[in-house]
């Protein structure tokens, strides 16, 4: 076969747009520090790093701290951007807030208080110990965010870790894999503390989990990595999915109770899994509370509308809704421009029946459904089967004591918010640490430093005992 001139010119074209590829490929390998080609490679290289680590001071685990939660405010701005464009979900503006809640908020080692018991027989002390190297598997909802929370507290617990990020976010989370190994060696810290593969994915996840080298493992994602780690046979922290309820009763301040409403759940599209992923509202005051979430820039949609954003947010077989991945974290604005409508509003309501999808599904899109109830005794039966059994996180507002505690006590969930948006209880805006791994399912909570140590006795009989 002869070929012409055009033909020629073609292949040459795309021989050097393959190259260039491959190179840039290698580019990011060579200067993602601590990412690795193989799982195999990353656990050699980290287990090697941990040996060298049990040899620094908690002063120095803090001086490493101190320099990563420096450079992730200085960094803020690139990693929200990739995040963005690497898994097309969420909104930047608010993931760099998630950055800056990351540097600001995590505990480092001032998280891990030691105890005592002291007596006739002496004095017997408990000292947090580090696991050794621990298998982190991150999601893609929170990326980079989860990678740099979790080797804070991993590394002030004394730790080494190695992660298998999410294969659609592995970009962003290796990104923050490099700039915690940056921020380390200039604290003069190891070489590749913290380490990851090039490319994460199923193999990779089950060498880590059954790697001798790894101690405990900790996963953050849905049900399906939780029950995965749950079977490992090792130690295991999972951090799993959340439907959020959030409750409006007569006596809140509707106006607020509407504004922090649409505040929380459009924050980063709705990405958190602490998120306000349903609403119930007492029937006196739902039209009020609709009004409100107008005015604070929700778009209320009605009647077909509602049934055909159905079939574009999610998918159905035998009758069962399932999220569409694709519309996952999307902007408000796609989902309207589908509906024939033109609008910037961060969030879509609407209302509907209690066994709607949009309620019963954690959708994780900027949809929120309003369900009218007659009072709020329906209200907190309702959000609780809404919240199904995951105890997750749960949300109200209400001036009524006894509602709150009643609401409480029903939905048992590990982050419950009071009359502030859902992020207030990762402490933005309410009191207390940030993480972005809760664990429900096997019962640390909030995460930090602490949940990532075991303890160790330390007798003394006879001595140092000295009143
Ligand atoms: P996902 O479950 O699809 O993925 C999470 C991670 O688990 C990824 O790294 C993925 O590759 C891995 N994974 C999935 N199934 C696995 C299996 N069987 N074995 C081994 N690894 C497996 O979750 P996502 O879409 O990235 O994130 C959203 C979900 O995570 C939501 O359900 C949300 O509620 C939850 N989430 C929970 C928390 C929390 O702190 N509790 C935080 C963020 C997200």
């Amino acid at each position: 076969m002869k070929l012409d001139e055009k033909q020629i010119s073609e292949i040459i074209k795309n021989v050097l747009a393959s190259a260039a590829a491959e190179n840039s490929v290698a580019e990011d390998a060579r200067s993602y520090k601590g990412v690795f080609d193989s799982m195999a490679e990353a656990l050699e290289a980290v287990n090697k790093a941990y040996k060298q680590y049990r040899s620094y001071t908690v002063e120095q685990r803090e001086q490493m701290i101190a320099k990563i939660r420096e450079l992730t405010l200085n960094e803020a701005e690139e990693m929200a951007k990739l995040g963005v464009s690497e898994t097309g979900m969420g909104r930047v503006a608010d993931k760099i807030i998630k950055h800056q809640l990351v540097a600001n908020k995590t505990p480092g080692t001032e998280d891990l208080s030691p105890s005592v018991m002291t007596g006739d027989n002496g004095l017997t002390l408990i000292e947090m110990a580090p696991f050794g190297v621990i298998g982190s598997i991150t999601p893609s909802t929170n990326p980079s965010e989860t990678v740099i929370c979790n080797s804070i507290g991993m590394i002030a617990g004394g730790n080494a870790v190695v992660f298998n990020p999410h294969p659609n976010a592995c970009k962003t989370a290796n990104y923050a894999v490099d700039l915690v190994n940056r921020a380390i060696l200039e604290a003069g810290g190891p070489e590749n503390l913290v380490v990851s593969v090039y490319k994460p994915t199923m193999d990779s996840s089950k060498e880590m989990m059954q790697s001798p080298i790894v101690r405990m493992l900790v996963a953050t994602g849905g049900p399906g990595v939780v029950r995965a780690l749950l079977s490992s046979g090792k130690k295991a922290i999972g951090a799993g999915a959340g439907n959020p309820p959030v409750i409006v009763d007569e006596t809140a301040d509707i106006k607020k109770a509407a504004r922090d409403i649409v505040a929380g759940a459009s924050f980063d599209n709705n990405l958190p899994c602490i998120a306000e992923k349903e609403c119930f509202a007492v029937d006196s005051i739902a039209s009020e509370l609709i009004a409100g979430m107008q005015e604070a820039g929700a778009y209320l949609i009605k009647g077909e509308q509602i049934d055909k954003l159905v079939k574009i947010a999610l998918v159905e077989k035998d009758g069962k809704y399932d999220i569409n991945k694709k519309w996952v974290g999307k902007d408000a604005g796609k989902f309207l421009k589908e509906l024939g409508i033109d609008s910037d509003a961060r969030l879509i309501i609407c209302e509907t029946e209690n066994l709607h999808p949009f309620v019963q599904v954690e959708m994780m899109m900027p949809i929120l459904a309003i369900v009218r109830v007659p009072d709020v005794d329906d209200a907190i039966e309702k959000a609780v089967a809404a919240e199904h059994g995951n105890r997750h996180s749960a949300h109200i507002h209400s001036k009524n004591v006894d509602t709150l505690t009643k609401f409480a006590r029903a939905v048992e969930t590990t982050i419950f918010v009071k009359n502030a948006p859902s992020y207030a209880g990762i402490g933005a805006g309410g009191e207390g640490y940030t993480t972005f791994t809760i664990a429900g399912p096997t019962g640390e909570g909030l995460t930090a430093a602490h949940s990532f140590t075991r303890q160790r006795r330390c007798v003394m009989v006879d001595g140092l005992h000295i009143v």
